[in-house]
């Protein structure tokens, strides 16, 4: 009931909303926002869950109009059909944009995404001859730009003149029912989206945003997923691109430049990303504001609204929380200042562009997580503690219920032979073998530098070795990638723990239970009985993980939020997650109290008892020796003892290796 509740209210105001503004203009506005609206959910997928920053959706959003617009002009192919081909183009231009997304992130992302929309645009303007093979076909009619015909969809004025609510003029039909359809759109993308990131996909492209190395060996390749969200992001650029064209009825190439894209992006920015809300609000503003700059008086009024909100605000931060008065008193003072701005301010047009940018400014700064992830904020702060406080987990299973893979016969599981890594200069590892035998414990140890991290590196596909050869139960894995390498069964912790900070725990897990889902991301979208189910599964097994590194009660705290201690214990849990045959553990015990360690042990023991065969590596040596059933020895890349633990330690070239290590480091 309460589930349905606000759907039901904002669909009964959708409904009731053309007959409430009546102004056309207005109502184009709010038709325009919804759009843009479609556009920025989109993406926000890549921008708030994978992290990358597209410059490029106008070009997207553009592709979606043209098509509408050629199919339009050239096939005399109406509204529907362009509403189903257009995301498929733009879907398959969102994979080439994804192309060079996957060599480079960053700022560099940033500016090929900015050169996508730039050819884009020049594409559009210069494609009025096809060239000779093509019979010189003039496929966009360049920068004289399509003109399309908005359909009357249904005209409900046939029902009688009798209902006053249909006395309409044709054209108000068609505004309004066009605003239902944008409406309705908007409201299929919310749901979609709001599936999508709440699956295992947008655990995914989370993961890869705060770990593209850990997202690799938990078997979640960053490779498809950063492909996934492009096609996705911009499948609803191209969507929203068929509403636009046929709102605006009219296209031309610079309805797509960069500063669209830029609006796009700032919609999410400002609104708030990592949310539905926020890029709806966003695109609201976004759209809004230039009508808002137009209009002095209102421009003033709105200017009075913020500066009084924020001397409220003010006010409260100055009575309860005395020690942010500094921190509140510089966006108070720059709110009233606006204001007193805006009374100055005679002719606003001419300072259009300096208050849109110093608006971004103040946004940028003061709101990083947007206008909602601030109220997000605030209504957190106002909670007691105990709301903020972990719900109850869906079930505790039996711990032993997850891992299944591990166990069996006897024998080598790993075995690697001679394996050289060169880099540049540097031998990290000389022909090094290796033997560990299923169900054992296999410390490596060394000295810093002499290689371990490297070895696991080589083992878990981040690197490539140069050569020699690593068999996983008899099959050759050396040149295999990291996420094919964990299906098989081998999973690692990392020397610098790499969580998925902005994930909660029981979520770090769940990266690690992807491989355990059938469903697609349709499945995801659609939320078919196969995908709730298989959920629900993976949420019961991530919880018992939990329970078993001891980190139940914390399940829904993001992993950012934990102690040093607890992280490793989580990075070990996710690691499970992954039902490995093999888990490689880097330096688990580096950094950890007496007490942590001791849980540490615990733990590597039950994990060894599940039939789980471990590499350790550690700088503890007592550590090591007292769990290790065998011990190698490493140093400056070559393997210069192995054995049993008490015989490696009374090793004379061990000794020497370590208190050489010990000396020098002395020194
Ligand atoms: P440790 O035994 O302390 O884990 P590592 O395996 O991290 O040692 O490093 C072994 C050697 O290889 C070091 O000298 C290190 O500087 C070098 N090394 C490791 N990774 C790389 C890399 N990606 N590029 C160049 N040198 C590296
Ligand atoms: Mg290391």
């Amino acid at each position: 009931m309460r589930r349905a509740g606000l759907p039901l209210v904002l669909i009964l105001a959708a409904l009731a909303l053309p007959f409430v503004v009546t102004s056309p203009f207005y109502l184009h506005i709010i038709v325009t926002a919804a759009i843009f609206s479609i556009v920025a959910l989109g993406l926000d997928i890549v921008f708030g869950y994978t992290g990358e920053v597209s410059i490029g959706h106008a070009a997207l959003f553009g592709i979606g109009a043209y098509t509408a617009g050629s199919l339009f002009t050239h096939l005399g192919w109406g509204f529907w059909p362009s509403l189903l081909i257009a995301p498929f183009v733009a879907a398959f231009f969102g994979a080439v944009l994804a192309l060079p997304a996957l060599r480079v992130t960053g700022p560099y992302l940033a500016m090929v995404t900015l050169a996508f929309g730039t050819i884009v645009q020049i594409l559009i303007n210069e494609m009025t001859d096809l060239g000779p093979w093509l019979g010189h076909f003039d496929l966009t009619h360049g920068p004289l730009g399509v003109t399309l015909t908005t359909p009357v969809f249904y005209d409900w004025r046939d029902l009688g003149d009798s209902l006053p609510l249909f006395d309409m003029s044709i054209k108000r039909v068609r505004e309004a029912q066009y605003f239902y359809v944008c409406a309705l759109f908007l409201g299929l993308t919310v749901v979609v989206v709001n599936r999508v990131v709440a699956s295992r996909f947008g655990r995914a492209f989370e993961a890869l945003r705060d770990s593209p190395i850990a997202s690799d060996c938990m078997g979640v390749s960053v490779y498809r997923h950063k492909v996934m969200a492009f096609v996705l992001s911009a499948a609803l650029a191209g969507l929203a691109g068929v509403l636009f064209a046929y709102s605006e009825q009219y296209i031309a190439p610079n309805n797509f430049s960069f500063d669209l894209s830029v609006q796009f992006l700032l919609a999410v920015t400002m609104g708030g990303r990592k949310s539905r809300l926020g890029p709806i609000l966003g695109s609201a503003i976004v759209v809004y504001l230039p009508n808002l700059l137009a209009d002095i008086d209102l421009f003033r009024d709105v200017a009075l609204a913020i500066a009084v909100i924020a001397v409220a605000a003010g006010a409260y931060v100055f009575v309860k929380r005395p020690e942010e008065r500094v921190h509140a008193a510089t966006p108070v003072a720059i709110c009233l200042a606006f204001y007193a701005f805006s009374l100055y301010l005679q002719k606003i047009t001419d300072y259009k562009l300096s208050v849109f940018g110093a608006m971004i400014l103040f946004v940028v700064y003061y709101l990083p997580d947007g206008i909602v992830g601030f109220l997000k904020r605030l209504a957190g702060a106002l909670k007691p503690d105990w709301a903020r406080g972990h719900a109850a987990i869906d079930a505790h299973g039996e711990a032993g219920a997850a891992l299944t893979r591990a166990g069996g016969e006897e024998g080598i599981l790993l075995a690697v032979d001679q394996i050289v890594m060169q880099f540049g200069g540097l031998r990290a590892l000389d022909k090094v073998d290796l033997e560990v035998a299923r169900g054992s414990i296999h410390g490596l140890i060394g000295p810093n530098g002499s290689g371990k991290s490297t070895m696991m590196n080589a083992l878990t596909g981040v690197y490539a070795p140069t050569s020699g050869a690593i068999r996983l139960e008899g099959a050759d894995i050396s040149g295999l990638t990291s996420p094919d390498i964990a299906a098989r069964g081998v999973a690692r912790t990392f020397q610098n723990v790499q969580l998925f900070s902005e994930l909660t725990l029981l979520e770090n897990v769940l990266v690690g239970l992807h491989h355990i889902y059938r469903s697609t991301v349709f499945d995801a979208a659609l939320a078919t009985p196969r995908a709730r189910r298989e959920e629900k599964a993976a949420r019961a097994r991530a919880a018992s993980i939990l329970a078993f590194v001891g980190l139940a009660e914390l399940a829904n705290e993001e992993a950012r939020n934990l102690p040093y201690g607890k992280q490793r214990l989580l990075e070990i849990g996710r690691a499970l997650a992954l039902d490995p045959k093999l888990l490689l553990l880097d330096e688990p015990a580096a950094g950890l109290t007496a007490p942590d360690i001791r849980e540490l042990l615990d733990i590597i023991r039950k994990i060894k008892a599940q039939g789980i065969t471990i590499i350790l590596i550690e700088h503890h040596m007592d550590v090591v020796m007292s769990v290790s059933d065998v011990v190698t020895v490493l140093d400056f890349g070559q393997k210069i003892a192995e054995g049993k633990p008490a015989d490696v330690q009374a090793n004379p070239r061990v000794i020497e290796a370590y208190l050489g290590g010990a000396a020098a480091h002395a020194a």
